[in-house]
């Protein structure tokens, strides 16, 4: 594989358009970093063969790529078998148990949380599109009053963002599909609806029953979760700024301020950032963006993200491959704008206690850009060195040599890392060469390139120190003064 120029990540909704081999294999040539398998469409079988036919497609095309398991969470669905028209004006009704009380009830996925509605809160259904007043409780019903109607189709969402939700952060139906997402393989799981830091626990403990050893993302979408913001950054292992559900449970005008600051604590922490939903929305459709669509992929770059997001656009959509390539050529675009104009993706970081890991990966940034290195390569066994040395948005390529598949798949949405195989050594190899000739085998880096190596754990048959070294690659792949 040649060396990608593209630094920013795509991540992409595996769905019934990417189901055919050839069409996978094509979203991934044209850029997929991440397939994203959303568990709350779809059976667990059309999970399982998903996750297969993407790892399939990754090893033919040669490339590491993660698989995202997207959980519900506490996501409330409307369990309808066909649309239904709600006029304006109108009433509907909810049962508040799992069963219909009265034939027409609606049925949500979660009706407990029914208890927590009270009278003149907002009931917003299919991403806002039609709103409802809610009402009082009589009979085992909840009824609401028609505000904005439309026709409401089957498992769409409800939001209520006017109601406090005592609803647990793990539900039965997400320890359900941690448990296909475990016969599955995942290397990141995302957790829907999250409120605040302790549902970290929540979730680690559901992927622990369920014998998976993944980080996992929070999907920020509830006020909640905007306002303790900090905090879920420091309880996760990274975030998505899922607009959807967020422009409907907080004001709409408030999700591009929202998607900044998100962004800038992800940067600090140095844990990675998606921004997903609706960035080339109109490419469900049609075989181009809207311009708002192609300046939307770009500010999210400006703004730092790690990776971007297509969703209904692969899932269901038309045009599945071009999204894909389109998104890829904003993101190149716009890097090389940023490159070429001198100006930098980095930013301010707090600095955790990492020990003396953190100025490590400084001074191999710091480095690399004084001597003009191309490439910053990094023997990591756990994918944390490189994630250091990213989060500062160096324009010289990083190249992550690792051993195991699950870090070699984890950092495939990073910002700017690209994963390269570690060839196992015996002991006594120089462990800064090898990483060097791994990374020159797989064709990341080119004869003449002058690389800066950074060994930031002592390893195995190499120095048992940090180590920051500056070498030329010769045309063997070989370690040569620079
Ligand atoms: P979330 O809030 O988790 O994003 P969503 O309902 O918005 O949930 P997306 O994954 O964003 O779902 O996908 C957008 C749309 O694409 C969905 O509303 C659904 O209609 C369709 N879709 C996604 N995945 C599938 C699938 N596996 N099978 C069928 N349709 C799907
Ligand atoms: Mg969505
Ligand atoms: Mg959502």
């Amino acid at each position: 594989m040649s060396p990608t120029p593209r630094r920013t990540k795509i991540v992409a909704t595996l769905g019934p358009a990417t189901d055919d081999p050839p069409v996978l294999e094509a979203v991934l040539r044209a850029g997929v970093d991440v397939a994203r398998v959303n568990f709350s469409h779809g059976a667990a079988d059309e999970h399982l063969a998903r996750v297969a036919r993407f790892r399939e497609a990754a090893r033919k095309v040669g490339k590491f790529a993660a698989v995202l398991a997207d959980l519900p969470g506490p996501k409330l669905r409307v369990k309808i078998a066909a649309a239904r028209e709600l006029a304006p004006g109108g009433e509907v009704s909810f049962s508040l148990t799992a069963e219909p009380v009265h034939a027409d009830d609606l049925v949500l996925t979660e009706p407990e949380v029914l208890a927590d509605v009270r009278p003149g809160q907002r009931m917003l259904l299919d991403d806002g599109r039609l709103q409802l007043d809610a009402g009082t409780t009589q009979g085992g019903r909840l009824l609401a009053r028609v505000v904005v109607g439309g026709t409401l189709k089957p498992n769409k969402g409800l939001n209520l963002p006017d109601t406090p939700l005592t609803i647990a952060a793990v539900t039965d139906r997400d320890r359900a599909a941690l448990l296909v997402a475990a016969r599955a393989g995942v290397d990141w799981v995302a957790l829907s609806f999250v409120r605040g830091p302790e549902a970290a626990g929540e979730v680690r403990a559901a992927l622990a029953a369920a014998g998976i050893r993944a980080p996992v993302i929070a999907k920020v979408e509830r006020p909640e979760a905007v306002r303790s913001a900090a905090a879920i950054v420091a309880a996760f292992d990274g975030v998505m700024v899922a607009r959807g559900d967020l422009g409907v449970e907080i004001a709409l005008e408030k999700v591009p301020t929202v998607q900044k600051m998100l962004i800038n604590e992800c940067r600090a922490a140095g844990k990675p950032v998606i921004t997903a939903t609706d960035m080339l929305d109109s490419m469900r459709e049609s075989p181009r963006p809207t311009r708002a669509e192609a300046s939307d992929v770009a500010n999210a770059i400006f703004d730092g993200t790690d990776a971007v997001m297509l969703s209904g656009e692969t899932a269901v959509g038309k045009y599945p491959v071009e999204a894909v390539g389109c998104m890829a050529r904003i993101a190149v675009e716009t890097e090389t704008h940023l490159r070429d104009t001198g100006r930098s993706l980095g930013a301010h970081f707090n600095r955790p206690d990492f020990g003396i890991d953190d100025p490590m990966a400084e001074a191999a940034f710091d480095l690399a850009d004084q001597v003009e290195a191309t490439a910053i390569i990094i023997p990591t066994l756990s994918g944390r060195t490189a994630r250091l040395v990213t989060r500062r948005r160096p324009w010289a390529r990083v190249i992550a040599v690792a051993p195991t598949d699950p870090v070699l798949q984890g950092l495939a949405i990073d910002w700017g890392v690209t994963p390269v195989r570690m060839t196992p050594a015996g002991p006594g190899g120089d462990r800064t060469a090898m990483a060097v000739r791994d990374a020159f085998a797989a064709g990341t880096v080119r004869p003449g390139e002058r690389v800066v190596i950074l060994a930031g754990h002592p390893i195995e048959g190499g120095p048992l120190y940090p180590t920051i070294r500056v070498v030329r690659v010769d045309g063997n792949g070989e370690s040569v003064p620079p």
